[in-house]
């Protein structure tokens, strides 16, 4: 990664957290955790840390993941979670969830583990008209 003056690495923390007070991004993307300080910079979503494990092992080429707080990031990664967020790549992911599916909580892990990978992985609940919106 190209160095980053420190300036530049604070206003996107800065971004980031203003990014995370959003009402659409104060919940995980993919379970009911609240304050959700990961995210997965190609799909655009904010997440927790027991998901951001799940989707470390769903490899890179589906998701990738960054802290919001530690890591350091390209512009265009900030810009396209300014641009996505949790709202809108749900209203692609999950345009097909079942009409009162409640999502395995945190502490269900093997649980969380399945419905993401079919989330992402499967696209099993996309939308099926739209193009999936995610940034590589
Ligand atoms: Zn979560």
């Amino acid at each position: 990664m190209s160095k980053q003056s420190k300036e530049q690495h604070q206003r996107h923390m800065r971004i980031l957290q203003r990014e995370l007070k959003k009402p659409e991004n104060a919940i995980c993307a993919d379970c009911p955790s609240r304050s959700p300080r990961w995210a997965s910079i190609n799909l655009g979503v904010f997440i927790c840390i027991t998901c951001s494990g799940i989707h470390r092992g769903l490899g890179v080429h589906i998701s990738k993941v960054r802290s919001t707080n530690l890591d350091t990031w390209f512009p265009e990664q900030v810009e396209f979670m300014t641009k996505m967020g949790n709202k809108k790549a749900n209203d692609y992911w999950e345009a097909e969830l079942p009409e009162g599916f409640k999502k395995p909580s945190e502490s269900d892990r093997m649980g969380l583990e399945s419905y993401i990978k079919a989330k992402y992985t499967r696209s099993k609940y996309a939308s099926k008209s739209d193009v999936a919106p995610t940034y590589d």
